[in-house]
């Protein structure tokens, strides 16, 4: 068995510190032969120093001299500069997968150049199909490789969709954990703290993830997201909330069958399943353990207190432009409530308003959503300043 050689986007992240547990972890099967990050420049050192890693992207201009500088990289290190170097990165010609893992929508032009390249991609990433799904999963099909989900509702769903006619799927179920106001009322909705938003439950995430999941607008994501990877619409796509985060995903069958996938809310199980695809290996963290009692809750999700995620559903079903548009407005008003400049029930009111503002026209290339991206997160940054 030769190891598959890695690039590795976004690896100071959480997900790119929990692929490096994987790699480390199983040596004959990968390794890393690329890293990136945005400008952590002192953990990638270390990262390079501790995995032998030759080829080091930084994207930050100003970051990336500092490293340069600070002799705390090897002597025959490769320094990849700015969105170009990243693109570079992933279509190293001795890289077999690109993993990325980089939050936002920052790694779109390297994911492409990576299929491109005809890398299989595994992805974390959940705005860059969000945004260009259309484009993404046609090139993939065109060069004929894989994306590979390592976020933990899509592996759930491949997993469970494995071996099966996609014509036989009736419902992709995408759990949700609910996150930390799932009990809340609409009043105490409106009191939420920028601390308090802060806290997730069950999974120890970066803010942008950890807040998104507090309004389930992450959980809107992953919905457009599934509908990408795997081709259904929104009649054959549903939430449950599921506070426990054992139950990853579900897919019922047009006989009634539904079969889920299960693991401890720790991202290595999704994380080790992409990367060493199609291969199995004892896993970095312990299984779930059914010695002990285990209780699993799943109820229906309440779209009037989470406006978010009912406003992801509309974006899905609009098709077009929408989910781009939901994806950017979204993170203009997180930063705005994270910066204390809008209140915490203003991030669905700035979704909905820029929503409306935007026609769900299709696509005809990336520069169209690009545009469109632009344009919501202008018109975005607008309605948060008239709620100031
Ligand atoms: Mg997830």
């Amino acid at each position: 068995m030769t190891a598959k050689n890695l690039v590795l986007l976004g690896a100071t992240g959480s997900i790119g510190e929990n692929a490096l547990r994987i790699v480390q972890a199983h040596p004959d099967r990968l390794k890393l032969l690329a890293i990136a990050g945005k400008r952590r420049w002192k953990p990638l050192a270390k990262i390079a120093k501790d995995f032998a890693v030759k080829h080091v992207g930084i994207f930050d201009d100003d970051a990336l001299a500092e490293a340069r500088a600070s002799g705390e990289f090897a002597a025959d290190t490769v320094f990849y500069a700015g969105l170009e170097g990243l693109e570079e990165l992933a279509c190293l010609p001795e890289a077999d997968m690109v993993a990325d893992a980089v939050v936002g929508t920052l790694s779109l032009k390297p994911a492409l150049a990576a299929l491109n390249c005809g890398k299989d991609l595994a992805l974390a990433s959940k705005e860059i199909l969000v945004m260009a799904g259309k484009f993404v999963t046609a090139k993939a099909r065109e060069k004929n490789v894989r994306i590979l989900p390592m976020d933990s509702e899509h592996n759930a769903i491949f997993q469970c969709l494995h071996g099966e006619k996609m014509e036989h799927v009736e419902k992709l179920i995408l759990t949700a954990s609910g996150g930390p106001f799932r009990d809340y009322t609409a009043a105490q909705m409106e009191t939420v703290t920028l601390e308090a938003a802060l806290k997730h439950p069950n999974w120890d995430m970066g803010p942008k993830v950890t807040i998104d999941s507090s309004t389930m607008a992450n959980k809107g994501l992953e919905v457009i997201e599934a509908h990408w990877l795997f081709g259904k619409g929104r009649e054959a796509i549903d939430v449950v909330v599921h506070p426990q985060s054992i139950v990853h995903s579900m897919v019922r069958y047009v006989d009634g069958s539904v079969l889920a996938h299960l693991s401890p809310p720790i991202m290595t199980f999704a994380i080790q399943h992409a990367l060493l695809y199609p291969e199995r290996a004892a896993g970095v963290d312990a299984p779930c353990d059914f010695t002990q009692a285990l209780q699993l809750d799943f109820r229906p999700p309440d779209y009037g207190r989470f406006p978010c995620l009912r406003l992801a559903m509309e974006a899905m079903a609009a098709e077009g432009v929408a989910p781009a548009v939901f994806n950017a407005s979204n993170e203009v008003a997180v930063d705005a409530f994270v910066a204390g400049k809008i209140g915490y029930c203003d991030i669905a009111k700035t979704i909905e308003a820029t929503l409306e503002a935007i026609p769900a026209q299709d696509p005809d290339s990336l520069d169209d959503i690009i545009a469109a991206d632009t344009e919501a997160r202008r018109l975005a940054a607008e309605q948060c300043q008239l709620m100031v």
